[in-house]
């Protein structure tokens, strides 16, 4: 770690694994600036560092290998994921793609059919031209992920819940198999973040984040972080860091530490919300369908609940028609009508007109994805609010 408790000498050190989620949180080792007893992590707006002694180099010497600021967020997400090493990126796409650069041409990798829009584009548009080969397959069946292992397989990337239809995969069973047939494990675990959900205790290798969503959740930062299950990942992960720059500045690292300190606080409330509005949803004859793993229909709800402790704050239902969808879309007044989610502002999108545009009309609706189909990010307002704005805004 890069910080350590300072301040009162008789203080004992505590071993912040230890610790509980929340507690973590806020005390991840480097929250008090050890230098001045600043309560925030110092913002080192700095390219490159002094060498006071040329024969003893600085721990950072450029901000593209090391920026302490950035640092220490790294070493935040890993104690919060449970794993070796942290990584933080440009973007959520930054650290997919820097990851996804552990693969060589003439590699194949077995990936979530309903993946986040842009790795579906990095893999299809811009991997496959460097000869990395991937199969879609739908990981709710654990056969389909066997049936497409080919001699050159060497990664399987999982994304649960997926989106916007909030899909499961059985996180153990996927590792299990992967672990017997030597196959790197990814997840994307943006959804549910590590407050609900930590893959490395179910041995996936590499965990991923779009930290733009509910790490960051203020919709005013976009970040992506990676982390390691082991030290040699770690090292190969770094390589790639630094030997392709995809490194998010200091500036950014230091916002995003702001709102992650938050993480429990809102994904807690916004889930109570979440739950709520989709019984609700539920209750109403007028919507064609609600996709949420707390419903007791929910396809994959047993599973999500073996491996998560909650069912995250995003909801998408089917209003029926592309025109309700739309006519729902320009009369509601609080979410903002937007892509993205997880933040403390409701987010509404419209998956067919949004992440979802670029894929053709008859792939879109096989995967659930209808003309109907709105996804709410539920934030911090008053959730009888929110209820009485989307009632107001179905009302014909
Ligand atoms: C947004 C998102 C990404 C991409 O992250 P950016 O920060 O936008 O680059 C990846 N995965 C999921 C699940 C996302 O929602």
């Amino acid at each position: 770690m890069s910080g350590q408790q300072t301040g009162a000498g008789e203080q004992q050190p505590h071993n912040q694994r230890d610790l509980k989620f929340a507690t973590k949180l806020l005390h991840f080792g480097a929250e008090i600036d050890e230098a001045t007893g600043a309560s925030s992590v110092p913002i080192y707006q700095a390219s490159t560092f002094h060498h006071h002694d040329i024969y003893n180099p600085p721990v950072h010497d450029y901000s593209r290998s090391g920026n302490p600021t950035r640092q220490a967020l790294e070493d935040y997400i890993a104690l919060l994921e449970g794993g070796a090493r942290g990584f933080a990126y440009a973007s959520g796409m930054a650290a997919i793609s820097s990851t996804f650069m552990l693969l060589s041409s003439g590699d194949h990798v077995i990936v979530t059919e309903d993946v986040y829009g842009g790795t579906y584009r990095l893999l299809t548009s811009i991997l496959n031209r460097m000869n990395i080969e991937s199969t879609f397959v739908d990981m709710t069946d654990i056969d389909q992920v066997k049936q497409a292992l080919q001699s050159n397989t060497k990664a399987v990337f999982m994304e649960t819940p997926s989106n916007p239809t909030l899909k499961i995969t059985d996180i153990g069973a996927v590792t299990a198999w992967a672990k017997d047939n030597n196959l790197l494990t990814m997840l994307d675990n943006t959804f549910m973040t590590p407050y609900y959900q930590r893959p490395i205790e179910l041995d996936v290798d590499i965990v991923l984040h779009s930290a733009t969503k509910f790490l960051g959740g203020h919709s005013d930062v976009l970040a992506g972080l990676a982390v390691a299950r082991t030290e040699e990942l770690g090292r190969q992960l770094k390589m790639l860091q630094n030997g392709l720059g995809t490194v998010l500045g200091a500036q950014e690292s230091w916002l995003l530490m702001r709102g992650m300190k938050t993480l429990e606080a809102r994904m807690a409330h916004s889930e109570i919300s979440a739950r709520k509005l989709s019984r609700w949803l539920s209750e109403r004859s007028d919507i064609a369908q609600v996709y949420y793993p707390g419903l007791e229909n929910h396809p994959g709800r047993e599973i999500h609940e073996r491996q998560s402790s909650g069912y995250g704050a995003v909801v998408s239902f089917d209003v029926g028609t592309g025109e309700r969808a739309k006519q729902v879309l320009s009369k509601v007044r609080l979410p903002i009508v937007a892509v993205s989610l997880g933040a403390v502002e409701s987010i509404l999108s419209y998956p067919t007109m949004m992440s979802h545009a670029a894929m053709p009309a008859d792939v879109r609706h096989a995967r659930g994805i209808g003309d109907g189909l709105l996804r709410f990010s539920v934030g911090l307002e008053d959730i009888d609010d929110l209820i009485a704005d989307l009632e107001q805004a179905l009302q014909n």
